[in-house]
């Protein structure tokens, strides 16, 4: 359960992190943007922005394969099926970017310690922050996309205000008898920081929460909280089960959230296609609504609230396709959704969408040349 970590013994670690300049080179001088926008210095001689570019010369397009980390890319029952992942994505030149509830100390202690590999980006706390792997000669460090930051402290979020109204709603729902016990994810934080301490590292634009209840209480504590706080998103995860259909879930408000951290990276890199993959409930938000040339992968053994919200998705009506994937009409166009229904854990229904989208667009791409040589 790495995502409930509270982590304060890094800091000094991220200070320098952070502190680490921006080297400035630019490696392309012809940057592949095809809008007529600047490529952000951040990016310039980063190996995300490398292999995009490396993709749009050999395939014409670019893609990137966004994940969720635990269950999804990760498992802890088979390690070493992360790495295989990576290496099949690094042939293709995809970059991966992991867009986790995990706090950006969190998944740099696990890739120094070697559970996992370096991703190309990171989007953490929930996509409330996105930051960029950078190489200056030896080192690797993670610096923080503060565009994207702007943007996010653009919606408004004010962390006291946010508090103090759960804080209303935790008394409230308490006070009704309600067995819930809700409350916050680290109280005693939350406390001192109402009385002027500061946030928690890497909270700035989260609040978390806790309670206990079933899949039908969920749902609706999720709605609940969204209707107090219109403006921002909330999302609802199981962490565990507990006796019965009951389960311990996280809620988290968020300025922004997975999928808005997705949506800026494609519109920021101009990336044509790609995958994103899920497992549970704060994975609904990117699943479900992230740009439509994101195609979304549930993984196998997902968690129930993320299964019930895409079984929703792929059963509403104007749904097309019976094979692995599902064309779902959105606002914008069409989005595609694969379920894994053969029993693939994490990393290998990953690996599987992917190859099958391959497989497509190989196909597409020999109809194309074949409408080309007839018409000829
Ligand atoms: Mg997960």
């Amino acid at each position: 359960m790495v995502d409930s970590e509270k982590q304060t013994d890094n800091s000094k670690q991220i200070t320098e992190i952070s502190a680490v300049p921006n080297p400035g080179l630019v490696e392309f001088s012809q940057p592949i943007l095809s809008k007529n926008r600047e490529l952000l210095p951040l990016y310039q001689n980063s190996r995300l922005y490398s292999m995009l570019k490396a993709q749009k010369k050999s395939e014409g397009e670019s893609a990137a394969i966004f994940t969720d980390i635990d269950d999804t890319a990760f498992l802890l029952s088979e390690p070493e099926t992360t790495k295989i992942l990576f290496d099949e994505a690094e042939q293709q030149n995809c970059p991966v970017i992991a867009d986790t509830g995990n706090q950006i100390q969190v998944v740099e202690r696990r890739i120094a310690e070697g559970e996992l590999p370096y991703f190309q980006a990171i989007c953490s706390s929930v996509g409330s922050q996105i930051w960029v792997l950078k190489q200056d000669g030896e080192n690797l460090s993670y610096i923080p996309d503060l565009k994207y930051r702007k943007k996010v402290l653009a919606t408004g979020f004010d962390r006291k205000e946010v508090v103090k109204s759960a804080w209303q709603e935790i008394v409230s729902k308490t006070a009704s008898g309600q067995e819930l016990k809700l409350q916050f994810q680290w109280p005693e934080d939350e406390q001192a920081f109402l009385n002027g301490e500061p946030y928690l590292e890497n909270q700035e634009f989260k609040v978390s929460l806790q309670f206990e209840g079933d899949l039908f209480i969920a749902k609706n504590l999720k709605e609940q909280f969204a209707g107090i706080f219109p403006k921002f998103r909330v999302s609802v995860c199981q962490i565990k089960p507990l006796e019965g259909e009951r389960a311990l879930y996280y809620l988290d408000i968020l300025a922004f959230d997975k999928a808005d951290a997705i949506d800026y990276l494609v519109e920021e890199l101009d990336i044509d296609s790609g995958i994103v993959a899920g497992d549970s409930g704060n994975d609904i938000s990117m699943l479900s609504k992230s740009s439509d040339k994101i195609h979304s992968v549930l993984v196998g053994y997902p968690k129930p609230e993320a299964l019930l919200a895409m079984e929703v998705i792929i059963s509403q009506e104007g749904v097309a396709g019976r094979g692995s994937f599902r064309r779902v009409p959105t606002a914008t166009g069409t989005k595609l959704f694969y379920i894994e229904r053969n029993g693939r854990k994490g990393p290998h229904s990953v690996k599987r969408a992917v190859e099958l989208l391959i497989r497509a667009r190989a196909i597409s791409r020999i109809k194309k040349n074949l409408a080309l040589a007839n018409n000829g």
